[in-house]
């Protein structure tokens, strides 16, 4: 774990079209092998801050046209998911995106798919960590992913994800839309993956959740970086308690 490197954000501005200001000066850290969460409100720019990771930005029409954004000695700033996935570092994206359809099986085979020819060893491997998570997945491997549960289907987008082997994930929001019991499977997933030494950035607007899994937190606030610290002190701050865990 210690030869994990660290994910650095610094000074980042991301602009979508020419005008549309989407970030402004943000910086955050991932260290080798933890879970950070990032809290805000709707639009305060966190998938932005995702796609600014993870290459996706310009599928989106934007840009980051002021900052860095490194993975240890890697760039990602300006680069494409390819670079990102070969770099180790793979995005799950919000509402799920599975292919619904193709199998369970078939989306699987597309996660790593950037990673060019694997040996067919590796992705096996990769396959069986999956469906050792994912029990619910490995019953249902011939089945239209169309099918599946809400719940099912964040399984099956993280494990497509879990295909490349990242060192580092991307995490959007996955617990929207989900039933509570669904949430906390979600979040042991989460727990054992990192567990198993991938670190995580984890987008979300359960802030009870985020916080409890992660060990640093940061709250984006319109674009910009209001508050971060240690995830147990910032759901002490009156201003998380009461904007983002429902307090009064
Ligand atoms: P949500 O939880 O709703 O996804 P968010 O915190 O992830 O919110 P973003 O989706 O990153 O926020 O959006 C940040 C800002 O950028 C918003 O004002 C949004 O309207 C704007 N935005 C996002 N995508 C685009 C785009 N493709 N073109 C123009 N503006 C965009």
């Amino acid at each position: 774990q210690d030869q994990e490197p660290a994910l650095r954000v610094t000074d980042v501005d991301v602009l979508y079209g020419s005008a549309v200001s989407a970030l402004r000066a943000v910086s955050l850290t991932v260290p080798p092998g933890g879970v950070v969460a990032l809290l805000g409100a709707n639009g305060a720019g966190k998938s932005t801050l995702l796609r600014a990771v993870s290459g996706t930005l310009r599928l989106h029409r934007g840009a980051v046209t002021a900052g860095l954004v490194r993975y240890g000695d890697t760039v990602l700033d300006g680069r494409d998911p390819v670079a990102a996935v070969r770099a180790g570092v793979v995005q799950v994206p919000e509402g799920r995106r599975v292919f619904a359809g193709l199998t369970v099986d078939e989306n699987l085979r597309t996660g790593g798919l950037g990673l060019g020819r694997r040996a067919p060893a590796q992705v096996a491997q990769a396959r069986e960590r999956v469906l050792t998570l994912f029990p619910r997945l490995a019953e249902r491997t011939r089945q239209a992913a169309g099918l599946l549960s809400g719940g099912e289907q964040q399984m099956l987008a993280i494990g497509r994800a879990l295909m490349a082997s990242p060192r580092l994930l991307l995490l959007d929001e996955p617990s929207l839309g989900l039933a509570p019991r669904m949430v906390d499977r979600i979040a042991e997933v989460i727990r054992e993956i990192n567990a198993q030494g991938t670190a995580v950035l984890l987008v979300e607007q359960n802030a009870g959740m985020a916080l409890s899994l992660a060990d640093h937190a940061y709250v984006l606030d319109v674009g910009e970086i209001r508050l971060s610290g240690p995830a147990g002190e910032l759901a002490r701050t009156d201003a998380v308690r009461r904007l983002y865990l429902g307090e009064q």
